[in-house]
């Protein structure tokens, strides 16, 4: 009897499940193939712009905002309230002149009334550049010319920024609109690596607790929360700095006492110059984590051409992330270790190839650990300096290995699971995520596709337009 009430009973829920899949709706696998297979180049960009994305965990946020914006903002009177810029377009042999050789370098008024008059002659007002001048200018803070790579990226774009960087009005708001541009394209996160350290108009530093408060104010204010992207920070140092190591140990500190809003610490730097080597780090983080809890660490790790263990030494600092990963790819004990572990490479396609680490991108390592179950996600890194956005990067990655819907709901899903945000919103994130998924899905997967997509108005950047080949 007791035998065949349990048959009886096994019988009922073979049944539900039966008749659940048969209510199934045909799989959005299908359709998803359909579309990436048949759509225009157009149509294509189009449906990666509207997919639910995730987040961003790997953005850099000086060098994440486009440098037509930067101009926008720098002459623009009424955002400045008062404070001025000035770019360099000649040199002069100066007697003691002291400013990196560096066109287009651009300075505030408080730093320019420092040079001496010879000096002075080889800066002009940026609102007096010719359109071609602005182009120029523009043109000179992004890596699209060829020739242009590593080297102009990492001792040049920096500097030539110059003043831009610590205006807290220009960057408040440069800050609003890449959120506005990351909304735009269904993202819900951006774990952005920066610190208030503004000036005011006179050169001084402002205090950065009260850097901090601006910050907090702009992301509380109305047209912040309309993008509807929440936004963390991530406090970085620079890894071959001679005081590196005292950078850390303040990091760690500012993060402590700032949880709210930083909730972690990257180390960047180019991993091509010696002095920043992972092992250098080993101490100082032990140290501080016996005073600190709960700083979590996302950190650049083989980002680099040569093969070596540069991931593995990078775990071994406590990262839970890796920035880049380029040549985990070369290290089989570590490449098994991350093997559906719990450790994310964040992803750069477009970065990588433009600063030469992957010159070939149909050759990038990343559907090798999407494919072995290394988590995994897509990122930015320094889109103004790649004038790109995450479309860019997803349609790479459409384009040059065929994701499957899964994948790409999987790699979305996972750019959340692995943000180091507070869990209660992270769990609300990641509901949020699967929500407008189950909406995507309803809406794309039946009815005529080319039709929903031909009202889909992307936000194309440069990269899109010119390497890409893809304009509106
Ligand atoms: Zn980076």
């Amino acid at each position: 009897m007791k035998l065949k009430t349990l048959l009886l009973v096994l019988l009922f829920f073979s049944t539900i499940s039966f008749a659940a899949d048969l209510d199934r709706k045909p799989d959005f696998a299908d359709r998803f193939k359909e579309i990436t297979k048949t759509a225009s180049k157009e149509q294509l960009y189009a449906f990666l712009w509207a997919i639910p994305k995730g987040g961003d965990l790997h953005n850099h946020s000086g060098s994440s905002f486009f440098a037509y914006q930067y101009f926008e903002d720098a002459t623009n009177k009424a955002l400045l309230k008062g404070n001025e810029f000035f770019t360099r377009v000649r040199f002069n042999i100066c007697p003691g002149g002291y400013e990196p050789f560096i066109r287009f370098r651009t300075i505030q008024r408080s730093t320019y009334l420092k040079l001496s008059d010879c000096e002075k002659q080889e800066y002009v007002h940026l609102e007096s550049l010719s359109p071609e001048m602005k182009a120029e200018w523009i043109s000179a803070s992004i890596l699209d010319k060829p020739g242009e790579g590593r080297n102009e990226f990492f001792e040049v774009l920096g500097q030539r920024r110059g003043d831009l960087g610590g205006d807290p009005n220009i960057m408040l708001d440069l800050l609003i609109k890449q959120m506005q541009l990351m909304g735009a394209q269904n993202m819900l996160y951006l774990e952005t690596q920066a610190r208030p350290r503004y000036r005011d108009q006179d050169g001084n530093p402002i205090d950065e607790e009260r850097g901090v408060t601006m910050l907090r104010e702009r992301l509380n204010s109305p047209e912040a929360k309309a993008t509807g992207v929440t936004v963390r920070f991530l406090s970085t140092i620079s890894r071959f700095a001679p005081d590196a190591e005292q950078q850390v140990e303040a990091a760690y500190k500012f993060i402590d006492a700032h949880h709210d809003l930083w909730v972690g610490m990257n180390m960047a730097g180019r991993e091509d110059n010696d002095k920043g080597y992972p092992s250098r780090f080993m101490e100082i983080h032990r140290k501080l984590r016996r005073t600190y809890p709960d700083i979590h660490l996302a950190l650049h790790g083989g980002e680099v051409d040569s093969p070596g263990e540069d991931v593995r030494k990078t775990l071994l600092l406590g990262a839970d992330r890796i920035g880049h990963g380029v040549n985990l790819i070369s290290d089989p004990d570590t490449m098994l270790f991350m093997r559906h572990n719990r450790y994310l490479v964040e992803i750069n396609l477009i970065s990588n190839n433009l600063l030469e680490y992957v010159p070939d991108l149909s050759k990038h390592p990343f559907p090798e650990y999407l494919r072995l179950g290394i988590p995994v996600c897509l990122n930015t890194d320094d889109p103004g300096a790649w004038d790109s956005n995450m479309t860019d990067e997803y349609y790479t990655a459409v384009k040059y290995f065929n994701l499957t819907w899964k994948e790409i709901v999987q790699i979305g899903r996972d750019s959340l699971q692995y943000s180091f945000v507070e869990e209660p919103v992270k769990a609300k994130l990641l509901e949020d995520y699967d929500k407008h998924v189950l909406a995507f899905e309803a809406k794309y997967g039946t009815g005529d596709w080319r039709k929903l997509l031909s009202d889909v108005k992307p936000m194309t950047s440069g990269y899109t337009n010119r390497t890409l080949g893809i304009t509106y």
